[in-house]
């Protein structure tokens, strides 16, 4: 029975949540609970981020250890390479095995805002690539490897068709799937995938969704990421930008048409969505895309250890 169940869930897309490290211990009770509710919504997994330079780090890995062995959801620790003694790396993965939490999601790191150039430190990883090596050498096959991407460049680097090249170099070390960053714009990412696929990138890619609460912090969080507003979004929140509701309504329906575009393009099975610690925006999207399956022990495997992943 319960297999059964588990391979009529595997065709239905599935979904997982971010979740930032708060500032207060205030913060993360309200997180610990937010988490035990979102359980029940049936994410696949969710991911923890890590403050560039390390700041807070025991309270990643901490959230780490709670969400993975007491709430009992798969967890995805972000981990950032630069800018700290490597000592943090070392401690940060360490506690992460001993909570049983098995992905890691590999990153650089923002470069210092004071430093224009960004600046390798002597003896240190320049790269996130570094840091898969350095994960693949010291612990081998235990950790599943998650590399960040990003469909419409960067401030730092604009070119596209490099960023792709870098990419496949942290695939070439042994990263097991992508997270990208948000977009708005279905088109340019599913052209994107294209090309990561024609450049040799096969493992599986996950969207980052960044769902609609409100008309400032959309518009403040699209311009931060440098990324594209298709004209509908500016069309359909533009008159109500006023309107808190409304621009929630709507973009729960932008949004989830995004998704289920990408959905419908068969090469996407899996949304990541930045929660930023909030719950009614994302539970929006998915109640439109009526993909919630509330969480049983006959989950799908994680979407990087799906032999159907992307069809591949
Ligand atoms: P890299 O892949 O190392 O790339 C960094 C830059 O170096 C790129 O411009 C790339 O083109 C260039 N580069 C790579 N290889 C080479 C090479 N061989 N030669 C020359 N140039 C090269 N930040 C946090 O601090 N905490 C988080 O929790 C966090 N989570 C994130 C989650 C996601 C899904 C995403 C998309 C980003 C996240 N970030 C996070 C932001 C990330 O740390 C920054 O964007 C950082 O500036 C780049 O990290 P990266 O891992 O992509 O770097």
């Amino acid at each position: 029975k319960k297999l059964e169940q588990a391979h009529a869930k595997e065709d239905k897309p599935t979904f997982s949540f971010e979740f930032f490290v708060p500032k207060t211990s205030q913060g993360v009770q309200n997180l610990y609970d937010r988490m035990d509710r979102m359980y029940g919504l049936g994410p696949q997994f969710i991911d923890v981020t890590w403050n560039a330079g390390g700041r807070l780090s025991n309270l990643t890995t901490e959230i780490v250890d709670t969400s993975q062995s007491i709430i009992g959801l798969d967890t995805c620790m972000h981990l950032t390479c630069t800018g700290m003694p490597k000592k943090l790396v070392e401690d940060a993965l360490r506690d992460a095995y001993n909570s049983g939490c098995q992905n890691i999601l590999a990153l650089r790191g923002d470069p210092p805002t004071d430093t224009e150039k960004w600046q390798a430190t002597e003896g240190g990883f320049s790269y996130a690539k570094d840091l898969v090596k350095y994960i693949r050498a010291e612990y081998g096959d235990y950790f599943d490897i998650g590399v960040a991407a990003y469909p419409e460049g960067t401030d730092e680097e604009p070119d596209v068709d490099l960023l792709i090249e870098h990419l496949k170099e942290k695939c070439d070390a042994g990263a097991d799937f992508i997270i990208t960053q948000m977009f708005y714009n279905v088109d340019k990412f599913l052209a994107w995938v294209t090309k990561c696929r024609a450049a040799g990138i096969t493992i599986p890619i996950i969207p980052g969704i960044m769902p609609i609460s409100t008309h400032a912090s959309f518009l403040r969080r699209a311009n931060w990421c440098k990324i594209n507003i298709p004209q509908n979004f500016h069309d359909a929140l533009e008159p109500v930008k006023n309107d808190d509701m409304a621009v929630r309504e709507l973009g729960t329906k932008l949004v989830a048409d995004m998704c289920q575009k990408m959905l419908d393009s068969g090469e996407i099975k899996h949304l990541h969505f930045y929660t930023m610690n909030l719950e009614k925006a994302t539970i929006m999207v998915l109640e439109d895309l009526k993909i919630i399956q509330p969480n049983t022990s006959a989950n799908p495997p994680l979407p990087w250890r799906q032999s159907l992943a992307l069809g591949r």
